[in-house]
């Protein structure tokens, strides 16, 4: 993030604006509207600015600018042709830690002021941090499209209601949001935007009037949230990340996906490192029923599908067992997410007739499996946790029968911006492992399929750092 988005109450504050053409014609009706008291300081106006100053809706300072005029104003705002003004503005307000903006000139500003869409008391501003206001402008026209005016009457709406509300659910913050959360996905703002105001008026007096404390406990939401890339979470998954009150999550779960959670969710870690199980299953387990039984709504966010060695069956039998009430969220499983993502079909008419998926998790240095079954010719192996089993898990597939020559593929980061693909066969990707530097996580795919990486491979990842951090953080 290179700007920290805020909203600034500048009501009655006495804010400065330098210069009084076109340019600056704008910045002034901005500040206006958020009911600052404008000084514009300029030799001339534009005739629009002109009229504002007649009808006494700024205060006009007929002169050039000079040194001491940035004074103790909130908010400053240079928009002259003239750059040493600009930068004489710049230095005075910035010395003085007064926020400072110098119209196009991101060097020169210690804010930016972002495309706005209005829909009073309702606000979004965008921001490409300068780096392209058009891009901004498009991404606005587009919102504005989808965004019906009838939500600043929803807004202020239900501000007078805001109140009332906080006191009949004794101010449980759950409860009120899940009470807004019915109001506003509801029929009374299809009512608004349908014009009908006085029935949504009526209908929300109503609600309001028989609004209670519920007495449902939580529940808990299984959530697979496929292999990395955001865009393939299921609608489903995404609803839920919207509505959870508190989201329980692993290491597999990217910042990324973290992002489009809901805002002020409480976010729990339970990462899980290799062999480092920050929190023990049984205590994930518990930590769910007790988040449920506190009557929250429990996001359990699992990398892939929650069903495909992710644990996700214990966790909802002692759901089960202690009477808390869940729905599972299937999601792209690791295999078919990298497998799609490397050009490597999983089956294949002309070389596969199965697939097996396979866990290469080590136990005691050695690769708990029924190694005849998985050596056939004719059958695609996806190893997940095989990073680490990597030699051992080439090695028993060329004992119990496979070529070495058969061709085996190592996908890292499968579906992000960091994916790699490391192509070799039985014979060779234990060393192409050792000769590499290879980042968690990784899935291995056994089988003549991985030959068709060459010509299908399609996906051009960007290469781009993961966020560090989610800002809802
Ligand atoms: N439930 C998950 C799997 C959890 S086991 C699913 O359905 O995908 C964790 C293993 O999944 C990792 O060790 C790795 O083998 C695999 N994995 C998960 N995401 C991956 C990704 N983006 N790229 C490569 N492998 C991945």
């Amino acid at each position: 993030m290179k700007f920290l988005p805020i909203f600034l109450n500048i009501k009655e504050q006495p804010c400065l604006v330098v210069g009084g053409g076109q340019v600056a014609a704008r910045k002034i009706f901005m500040l206006i509207r958020a009911g600052g008291n404008v000084t514009v300081i300029s030799p001339a106006l534009s005739s629009e600015v002109a009229k504002l100053a007649d009808k006494g809706e700024i205060t006009h300072v007929k002169a050039a600018f000079k040194a001491g005029d940035v004074g103790d104003y909130r908010v400053v705002i240079a928009a002259t042709n003239v750059r040493e003004v600009n930068q004489a503005v710049y230095e005075e307000a910035s010395a003085k830690n007064i926020p400072v903006n110098v119209v196009d000139t991101p060097d020169l500003c210690t804010f930016i002021t972002p495309s706005v869409i209005d829909r009073d008391p309702v606000q979004i501003a965008i921001s490409t941090g300068g780096s392209s206001p058009v891009l901004a402008r498009l991404l606005r026209s587009k919102l504005e499209t989808f965004i019906p005016a009838a939500y600043g009457r929803l807004g202020q709406l239900v501000e007078s209601y805001r109140d009332r509300v906080k006191e009949i659910f004794n101010h449980n913050s759950n409860h009120i949001r899940g009470f807004w959360e019915h109001i506003l996905d509801g029929s009374i703002a299809d009512m608004l935007i349908a014009g009908k105001d006085k029935a949504a008026q009526e209908a929300l007096d109503q609600a309001v009037n028989e609004a209670k404390v519920p007495d449902n406990i939580g529940e808990v939401y299984l959530v697979g949230a496929g292999p990395g890339d955001p865009d393939l979470l299921t609608f489903r998954a995404l609803r839920l990340m919207q509505r959870a009150d508190v989201v329980v999550y692993d290491r597999l779960v990217s910042a990324e996906i973290l992002e489009m959670v809901r805002r002020d969710a409480e976010f729990v870690y339970v990462g899980k490192a290799r062999d480092k199980h920050a929190v023990k299953q049984e205590n994930i387990n518990e930590l769910l029923v007790r988040f449920a039984k506190e009557g929250k709504k429990v996001l359990r966010l699992k990398g892939g599908d929650p069903f495909i060695f992710g644990r996700g069956g214990e966790e909802i039998e002692t759901l089960m067992e202690q009477g808390v009430s869940f729905q599972v969220v299937p999601g792209i499983t690791a295999a078919a997410g990298c497998a799609a993502y490397a050009g490597i079909p999983l089956t294949h008419r002309d070389y596969v007739q199965s697939c097996m998926f396979v866990t290469g998790h080590l136990k005691d240095g050695s690769v708990n499996l029924n190694w005849s079954a998985l050596a056939h010719k004719g059958q695609t192996i996806v190893f997940y946790m095989g990073l680490h089993g990597v030699k051992e898990i080439c090695k028993q597939l060329v004992a119990h029968g496979l070529d070495s020559s058969t061709p085996a593929a190592l996908v890292e980061k499968g579906t992000t911006p960091q994916q790699q693909v490391h192509i070799g066969d039985l014979s060779t990707l234990p060393d192409i492992v050792d000769n590499t530097e290879i980042l968690p996580p990784t899935l291995i795919i056994v089988g003549d399929v991985v030959k068709l990486h060459n010509k299908l491979a399609w996906f051009e990842p960007s290469g781009a750092k993961p966020l560090a951090y989610p800002v809802s953080n």
